[in-house]
């Protein structure tokens, strides 16, 4: 990749940009490859968590490998019916024990289990199945919550620059720790995630996902137009760097490979073939874009593909459309395009935070339901702003309710769980409390601080309860994130 451009803010008007001048990328790469660590996730301590483990979780020289952690557990069997607040689709265990045997869920009882089990005693908190977010940006963090854009002056007023840095390998480092550890210390254990267009970013997103143990899904991102110097790439190039990363991580651990498209506008038609040969190449890998955010988005998208019936039909036509895609906003689309969503198998990553925040539009979630496509929910930082999914969660609800319908916590939760398990076609793994699963797991505090503790004692029903710890929970209340049963993050553990 070409070094990092020092300007590449305000090249490009926000309604109907430019192609960037410049050279075209396609030099020799300079990441280094790193080859994957040996060493299983696992059990594997880096930075700031070891003095964590040592404390709590397997422990040292623990005679097995069988943890028992006690609470209320919640989850879903089924997804819920929209609108319903009594769903038989909700599972809902109060006081039972969690049973971990060497990183999977052995099952769940009322009743404490013998002394081989290690035991923690959270009578009385929230257990869940960790969140899964299915549309978030590595690279970001630098500018979330940056002030005055929407869509398309956003990207190059703050986040294309940003993004240019990931191409130094030590950044990326820096950035995808910090950005893994995020994600755990807001209940989130799994994640699809963009990188960017350097290798090093995906492999640094891999490394770290690899080092904690975590389901994470990711990919380099494509993008051979419109794009600075120093962030855009070419087809030859971007195939080969594709193909190297899918050798070197799809598959690995719980690890899987995102053919990632940035969007239509920022690829030529030759990129976008290219992208569908990888998708049909092989089946198992993921397809990650966006699609319809915005209204100058969609015009500038449709003005450059004009023979595609719709935005999203630009990438049906190219081979993008499959069960494993996952496809962030789908704000501007109609029914024909829900149609062809639903006949694909693929997903929508709902990010409502990030569509108020960017003010982009309101998604239809509804019509998206009635249609049978699955919606999953996502945070988009940075165009969200927050990791936490308890706050995506709260601005769904506000989303919803602009047009007059009413978001349950049921399918709220489902679509944070089970339901973006499912359409990743991960329920064996995640999503739920299931016997077999990975030990996925978060204790909540059901109220943090006088004003949600006297919420949920006038609460009447376990809805209204979920719905309250939905609004006003945060990560305040998050006491301690497991993945594949080891203890990842613990709230206390900061002092
Ligand atoms: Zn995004």
């Amino acid at each position: 990749m070409s070094a990092p451009s020092p300007s590449v803010a305000a090249r490009v008007p926000a309604c109907k940009p430019e192609p960037f001048g410049g050279l075209a990328a396609g030099g020799s790469k300079a990441s280094p490859h790193p080859q994957p660590s040996p060493a299983s996730g696992r059990g594997r301590t880096s930075g700031s968590f070891a003095r964590v483990l040592g404390r709590e979780g397997w422990g040292e020289g623990s005679p097995s490998r069988r943890l028992a952690i006690r609470g209320d557990l919640l989850d879903f069997s089924a997804a819920p019916a929209w609108g319903d607040v009594e769903s038989t689709a909700v599972r809902f265990r109060p006081d039972h024990w969690l049973l971990i045997e060497d990183g999977r869920i052995a099952g769940a009882q009322p009743d404490a289990p013998d002394a081989s089990w290690v035991r923690q005693d959270h009578g009385g908190r929230l257990i869940l199945p960790g969140f899964i977010d299915t549309h978030v940006h590595m690279p970001q963090l630098d500018v979330i919550a940056s002030y005055g854009t929407e869509l398309l002056d956003w990207l190059n007023t703050y986040t294309f620059p940003a993004e240019t840095r990931y191409a130094d390998p030590a950044h990326a480092q820096a950035g995808a720790t910090l950005f893994v550890d995020a994600l755990l210390a807001h209940g989130t254990t799994a994640a699809v995630v963009f990188a960017t267009s350097h290798t090093t970013s995906v492999d640094a997103v891999f490394e770290a996902a690899r080092a904690h143990g975590m389901r994470i899904v990711t990919g380099k991102v494509l993008q051979d137009r419109h794009s600075p110097d120093g962030l855009r790439d070419d087809v030859l190039q971007a195939e080969r760097d594709c193909i190297d990363l899918i050798d070197r991580w799809h598959g690995v651990d719980r690890l899987a490979y995102a053919v990632t498209v940035r969007f239509a506008p920022t690829s030529t038609p030759e990129q976008l073939a290219m992208a569908g040969a990888l998708c049909r190449a092989d089946a198992s890998l993921y397809m990650q874009t966006h699609v319809a955010e915005n209204r100058a988005e969609v015009a500038w998208a449709r003005e450059l593909f004009p023979q595609a019936r719709s935005y999203l039909d630009i990438y049906a036509r190219a081979g993008l459309l499959h069960p494993r895609s996952v496809l962030a906003h789908c704000i501007w689309i109609d029914d024909a395009d829900r149609a062809a969503l639903h006949a694909a198998g693929a997903q929508i990553a709902h990010s409502p935070s990030s569509n108020l925040f960017l003010g982009s539009g309101l998604f239809d979630w509804r019509a998206a339901a009635a249609s049978g496509v699955a919606v999953s929910l996502a945070t988009d930082v940075g165009g969200g702003t927050s990791l936490s999914m308890l706050r995506t969660m709260a601005d769904a609800y506000k989303v919803q309710a602009m047009a007059g319908q009413r978001l349950t916590a049921w399918c709220a939760l489902h679509a944070a769980t089970l339901g973006a398990a499912q359409a990743l076609g991960l329920t064996d793994e995640i999503g739920s409390l299931n016997a077999g699963c990975s030990a996925d797991v978060c204790i909540w505090d059901w109220a943090a601080g006088p004003v949600a503790q006297r919420r949920m004692q006038v609460a009447r029903s376990l809805h209204e309860r979920a719905f309250a710890w939905m609004l006003l929970a945060d990560d305040r209340n998050l006491v301690a994130t497991y993945v594949a049963g080891d203890l990842r993050h613990r709230r206390d553990a900061k002092e």
